[in-house]
């Protein structure tokens, strides 16, 4: 075959093979995934889709876009090895693609904790359109649930399943919630968001064992000895990078495939891009592996323009969004060393920005339904302007925001 392989047809690699073509790159470019559906938006998953009835997910694009942009799509096909010195992918059934540059973007896998019991029927994952699809039949007749982990997802489905009307218990080990990726004041601030709505948190606690209850349901047993019932145990305690097609063909790999400034892999003819992908990050140093739709997208657009010869390194602004129910979070930049925070707007009112720097430098901005202060943060990081703190609560922010 020759030309592009992009493994993994996620939001990454989906988009990479569209944008390819969109460029003007005339060779085969063939996009395997091991889902056996249209590539459709992840987001939803732990939000809308968990209401809705027997509703698919919502495809990135419609199919024939890929047809028509020409691009070979293998679905419910597995790429088992990649053969660096053949240069070829060779598939599940055996048969073999090669290619001339080969993009893996294969996402990230729930990360199951190590814990007895966990394998049980009442136990589900959310990663997928089929586990959101299993969450949401068991959904119908839970009458309560367990939310094991207080990261975005486990927010989220928590928000989702109260919504629903069936109680949710939070099980988080840490002693606060939402630690990566959100500070102490927005985390707070959405945890009592969620408690207003029902649900109870147990912090500091984590789960020893899970055990099947006869009558239907699971006793979760918690650190702290106690038992706790539940209709329903949805994990939501992170996600490890898929490297295994990248480890197995000896690619460089450190809780993710590392990357260098072009995404590239340690073999130049090879490219990772998104959940999978470990790479150093300009606005703190030190690499990073980010697992948002804003980084796979743009390292999507980065890989599919190297393919055709760019040599620009990868500087995108990252940011993130999460809907807790009715509460919009939205993130930009990286929290890193920031060791200063100024606040913005009002927490009582349930509408406020949190800027962080480190030192004198603007590094991260955290809102609270406030899509106009995350907008700016983002033009302001972008450019490397740090406001002072007056400009920050007058809202006299630079021309640089006004350019468009
Ligand atoms: P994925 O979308 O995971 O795609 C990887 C694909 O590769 C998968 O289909 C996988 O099955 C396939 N694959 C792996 N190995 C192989 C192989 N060997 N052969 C063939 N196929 C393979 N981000 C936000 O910014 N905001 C949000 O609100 C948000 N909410 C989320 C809610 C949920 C429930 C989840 C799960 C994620 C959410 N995210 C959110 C994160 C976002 O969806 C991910 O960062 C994004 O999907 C990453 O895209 P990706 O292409 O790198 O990986």
């Amino acid at each position: 075959t020759r030309g592009t392989v992009i493994v993994g047809s996620g939001h990454a690699g989906s988009l990479a093979a569209v944008t390819l073509r969109r460029m003007g790159y005339d060779d085969p470019i063939t996009l395997i995934g091991n889902e056996n559906v249209v590539p459709y938006h992840r987001p939803p998953l732990s939000k809308g889709f968990l209401k809705r009835d027997n509703t698919d997910p919502t495809p990135l694009r419609a199919e024939s876009a890929y047809t028509t942009a020409g691009i070979t799509c293998l679905r419910g096909v597995e790429a088992a090895a990649l053969d660096l010195d053949a240069k070829t992918v060779r598939l599940a059934d055996g048969a073999s693609i090669s290619f001339d540059k080969a993009v893996l973007a294969t996402g990230a896998v729930p990360r199951r904790p190590a814990v007895k019991g966990l394998e049980h029927d009442g136990v589900y994952t959310l990663r997928s359109a089929s586990d959101a699809r299993a969450v949401r039949k068991a959904l119908q007749t839970a009458r309560n649930a367990i939310v094991v982990g207080g990261g975005f997802i486990g927010f989220e489905t928590a928000a989702t399943i109260t919504a629903s009307g069936c109680p949710v218990t939070v099980v988080e080990i840490g002693s606060r919630v939402l630690t990566r990726g959100t500070s102490l004041t927005i985390a707070a601030h959405a945890q009592a968001h969620l408690e207003r709505n029902g649900v109870q948190f147990y912090l500091g606690t984590g789960i020893t064992a899970v055990i099947d209850r006869p009558g239907g349901g699971t006793t979760i047993v918690t650190s702290a000895g106690e038992m706790l019932h539940a209709d329903l145990v949805v994990l939501g305690t992170g996600v490890v990078p898929d490297c295994r097609l990248a480890a197995a063909a000896g690619l460089a790999c450190d809780d993710g495939i590392l990357v260098d400034a072009t995404l590239r892999t340690s073999h130049p003819d090879v490219f990772a891009i998104g959940d999978c992908a470990r790479f150093d990050h300009w606005l703190t140093g030190g690499t990073v592996r980010l697992e948002s739709v804003q980084n796979a997208t743009d390292q999507a657009r980065h890989a599919a323009r190297a393919i055709i010869g760019s040599q620009e390194p990868y500087r995108a602004v990252p940011w993130f969004w999460s809907d807790i129910g009715d509460l919009k979070l939205q993130m930009v930049g990286l929290l890193g060393t920031a060791d200063r925070q100024v606040l913005s707007g009002s927490m009582s009112e349930g509408n406020f920005s949190v800027y962080h720097f480190s030192g004198p430098r603007l590094v991260a901005v955290d809102s609270v339904n406030r899509p106009s202060d995350h907008m700016a943060a983002r033009k302001l990081i972008s450019a490397g302007y740090s406001p002072t703190v007056e400009e920050i609560i007058t809202g006299q922010l630079p021309n640089l925001l006004r350019a468009g």
